[in-house]
């Protein structure tokens, strides 16, 4: 996607080797013109594969899992991030470390949004180690739904998150591939 490769050179800001932030466009502010061309474009990657849900975890990816969630005409479900409560059976729960943070948090889905007969897509906004994604993969599988692949905004291709996904045999597709943000400069992969 040119023009987001062009926001991104425009108004990302490379803070180290390995973080990008993009709160001019993904994490802070959100272009609702961007957003929709975004989700526009993920959804019809994956619109012949009868997905009858899209999930998300809060807060980053919520706008273009929307967008996503519109245009397939399905409902969204966003992981919340909070504290669960032991024994709690009526929520699934993992434990996340969280990329930016630099702290663990718990995401949960409540049993009532997501059961065995789904047919999932996950949306977020950007690709790291993968943690987060690994935490909703669980959620999806002791769900007993199937998780029919991944869409994101941005994929940071030196850290390992997205292949091992790929590994794991999740087709996950990425909107632009970043491949080093060394010298204070975001390389793409073409
Ligand atoms: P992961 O769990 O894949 O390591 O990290 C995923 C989450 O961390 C993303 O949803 C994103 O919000 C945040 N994140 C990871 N790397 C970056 C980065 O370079 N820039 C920003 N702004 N967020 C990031």
């Amino acid at each position: 996607m040119e023009a987001l490769k062009q926001r991104i050179l425009e108004e990302g800001i490379v803070l180290s080797d390995q973080v990008l932030k993009l709160d001019a466009i993904l994490n802070h502010q959100i272009d609702p013109k961007l957003t929709t061309v975004m989700g526009k474009e993920l959804a019809a990657r994956f619109r012949d594969q009868q997905v009858t849900k899209i999930m998300t975890v809060e807060s980053s990816g919520i706008p273009i899992a929307f967008v996503v969630a519109a245009e397939l005409g399905v409902p969204l479900v966003f992981a919340r991030r909070k504290k669960t409560l032991v024994g709690d059976t009526e929520t699934y729960s993992e434990r996340v470390p969280s990329f930016t943070k630099g702290i663990v948090t718990d995401i949960m889905v409540s049993r009532q949004f997501l059961h065995a007969d789904d047919r999932i897509l996950f949306i977020d906004d950007i690709i790291a180690n993968g943690d987060a994604a690994r935490g909703l993969i669980k959620i999806i599988e002791r769900a007993g739904a199937t998780l029919v692949g991944m869409g994101v905004v941005v994929e940071k291709c030196f850290q390992h998150g997205a292949s091992s996904i790929r590994e794991q045999g999740v087709r996950l597709e990425a909107l632009v591939k970043i491949k080093s943000l060394e010298d204070g400069k975001v390389q793409f992969q073409e």
